[in-house]
């Protein structure tokens, strides 16, 4: 029952006020989200900060985001989500992309899909080298991502068991995913038991910010709810801020839109994500001048790079039918009213059962048949292009409602997309949502290697492994049979895993006009003011953001409390 609980107790918000209590802090986080809440929690354990934590969104009360298969049927509900889209996307057959992310304490933490990944070694080890962040090597970060976490699997090397985000390994019991795992072998694609420890490699049984008692495990759960206990932390929700408030070249505070100021002594730190941190550095005078002059904001910084380099993850999706004999296994009766009650009442009773799953507990990261590492292109690194995510049921959405059919469906990303794009004002209001062009497939390399992508998951899907599962295919409707059709089904059907980034991306060097943040996440050239959100990292990593979010953000912690940063790390990983 205690999850009945952990519901019951949630529904009254505790510690929150809509209105700051005072008009002066040491420390003042805008953004309740992945990295927001890290830092809000390393931060107040310092007793001598005040720290306040301001948020847009609400708190996180509606039950279904508690549960992990419960959010797919909630996560576009405006009231946890901004709900953006992108412009249309000339390359994308001009289709707006959607753009959810969280508006409600945990951010985009709190209705996210759970899956736990940190990207490969390589990813942070290119960030040191190409753009002078010797500290962000992965030696660096290892140590970051162990402190974040409890692995139920336990603690070693690469793992930690002391942290507070919870996280555990896909147990689902379902052949299908035995089948994947088979499939890898059976494909020469490989297989891992460990994604995020010693072989980042090959196809695998996913990990999820999960608790042992079978919710989600969002930022708030994991280091913000037990820290608004202490009196030097405060949290406001429903609070939006216009602006960072920039005197002469230091951050004193911030401006909600309301008009209401608050004063920072020590710093002002931006962890309101992707699109929103870029945004607020230009509504307070920091970014490209050109732009600011457009929406009469006077030039405090010109800083070229705000908004620039936007990445994402652009994916496909390929789904069959389950075969006749074996459509008992697939996941389709969450889909219908008695099916849904026996799952949410499994899970209010033991926290087992499908509704404890987050769905897509299988994956990979893998190279494509025809590709990978591209020794000439800027962004290639020697490590899978293609991410793979799997679920034992075929999703179908259709604007916020989603059909299940018995069947399974893979999720393919493309991991390193050469395609940039830009986040620009639309208006000097902070409600109004900037202009976001992803440009995806603008580069044909991207194009190429999800085609490849394609190819590669529909190899996996023939291996013998499969035959007892596999029906006819059902994404797309046909076997598509010339590159021309799969670039167009690509064109035409592709999506976004949802990992916007980049937009205020760290650099070492004094001469790199493009950087936006230097190695200690310092805004250029304005003194007491950071950003600390997943905006800053310089390239895309291999996998979901969340837990690359949240390490960056715990790294920071030592920066801005001028703490000894953790020693570094390098265990042997085991490559095929
Ligand atoms: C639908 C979805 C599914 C995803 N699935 C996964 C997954 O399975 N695994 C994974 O690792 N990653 C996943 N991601 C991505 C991951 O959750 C994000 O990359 C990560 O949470 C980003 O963290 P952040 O701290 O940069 O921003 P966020 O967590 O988005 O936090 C930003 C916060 O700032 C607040 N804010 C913004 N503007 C203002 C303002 N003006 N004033 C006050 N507050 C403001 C927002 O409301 C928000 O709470 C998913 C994302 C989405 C949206």
């Amino acid at each position: 029952m205690s999850r009945l609980l952990r519901i019951a107790r949630r529904m009254v918000p505790r510690g929150t006020k809509f209105r700051p209590s005072r008009d002066h802090y040491d420390y003042i986080i805008v953004g309740a989200g992945s990295a927001g809440c890290v830092l809000a929690n390393e931060l107040s354990a310092n007793k001598s900060c005040r720290v306040l934590l301001v948020e847009a969104g609400g708190w996180d009360w509606k039950p279904l985001i508690h549960i992990p298969a419960g959010v797919y049927s909630v996560f576009k509900d405006p009231s946890l989500n901004w709900n953006m889209e992108s412009e249309p996307e000339a390359d994308a057959a001009g289709r707006r992309i959607e753009l959810p992310r969280g508006k409600v304490v945990g951010g985009s933490s709190a209705i996210n899909a759970c899956v736990y990944m940190r990207g490969h070694p390589r990813d942070y080890d290119m960030w040191a080298e190409r753009y002078a962040l010797p500290s962000w090597r992965f030696d660096n970060c290892l140590p970051y991502f162990k402190r974040c976490e409890t692995f139920d699997g336990g603690g070693d090397d690469f793992r930690g068991d002391a942290g507070r985000l919870m996280v555990s390994h896909g147990n689902m019991l379902n052949p299908m995913f035995d089948a994947l795992l088979e499939a890898g072998k059976q494909s020469g694609q490989g297989v891992s038991d460990d994604l995020n420890g010693y072989k980042p490699e090959g196809v695998a049984r996913l990990d999820r910010t999960t608790s042992p008692d079978g919710g989600r495990c969002s930022a708030a759960d994991a280091h913000l709810i037990p820290a608004l206990e202490r009196s030097n932390l405060e949290l406001v929700t429903q609070a939006n801020v216009q602006q960072v408030v920039i005197h002469g070249n230091r951050a004193t505070g911030i401006t909600l839109d309301d008009s209401t100021h608050i004063h920072a002594a020590n710093e002002v730190i931006l962890c309101a994500g992707a699109i929103k941190s870029p945004q607020l550095l230009m509504l307070s005078g920091i970014g490209p001048r050109e732009q600011l002059s457009d929406y009469s904001i006077p030039c405090q910084q010109h800083l070229p790079g705000v908004g620039q380099n936007l990445m994402d993850h652009a994916c496909i999706n390929i789904a069959f039918h389950a075969a006749e004999r074996t459509r008992r296994h697939s996941l389709a009766h969450l889909s219908n009213p008695l099916g849904k009650a026996k799952a949410g009442l499994q899970w209010l009773m033991n926290g087992n059962g499908p509704a404890s799953s987050n769905i897509w507990e299988g994956g990979g990261l893998v190279y494509g048949q025809h590709g990978g590492f591209d020794p000439h292109a800027d962004e290639s690194i020697a490590a899978p292009n293609l991410q793979y995510h799997f679920c034992p049921v075929y999703a179908s959405y259709s604007g916020r409602d989603i059909d299940l059919f018995p069947g399974f469906q893979m999720q393919i990303d493309q991991l390193r997309p050469h395609s940039r794009g830009q986040v620009q004002l639309r208006s000097s209001h902070s409600a109004v949502h900037p202009a976001v062009r992803f440009n995806y497939l603008s580069d044909a390399h991207d194009m190429a290697e999800l085609v490849d992508g394609y190819k590669t998951a529909l190899d996996l899907f023939a291996q013998p492994a499969f035959d007892a599962f596999r029906g006819t295919i059902a994404l797309p409707s046909h076997r598509l049979r010339t590159d021309a059709e799969i670039e167009q089904f690509v064109r035409t059907t592709s999506g976004t895993d949802y990992h916007p980034c980049g937009t205020c991306r760290m650099g070492g060097n004094e001469s790199d006009d493009k950087a936006v943040v230097d190695e200690e996440l310092r805004v250029r050239g304005i003194s007491g003011l950071r950003v600390v959100d997943a905006s800053v990292m310089p390239s895309i990593v291999s996998g979901n953001l969340n837990a690359p979010t949240q390490m960056i953000a715990m790294k920071a912690a030592d920066l801005i409390l001028g703490r000894q940063p953790l020693a570094s790390e390098r265990p042997s990983f085991h490559f095929d």
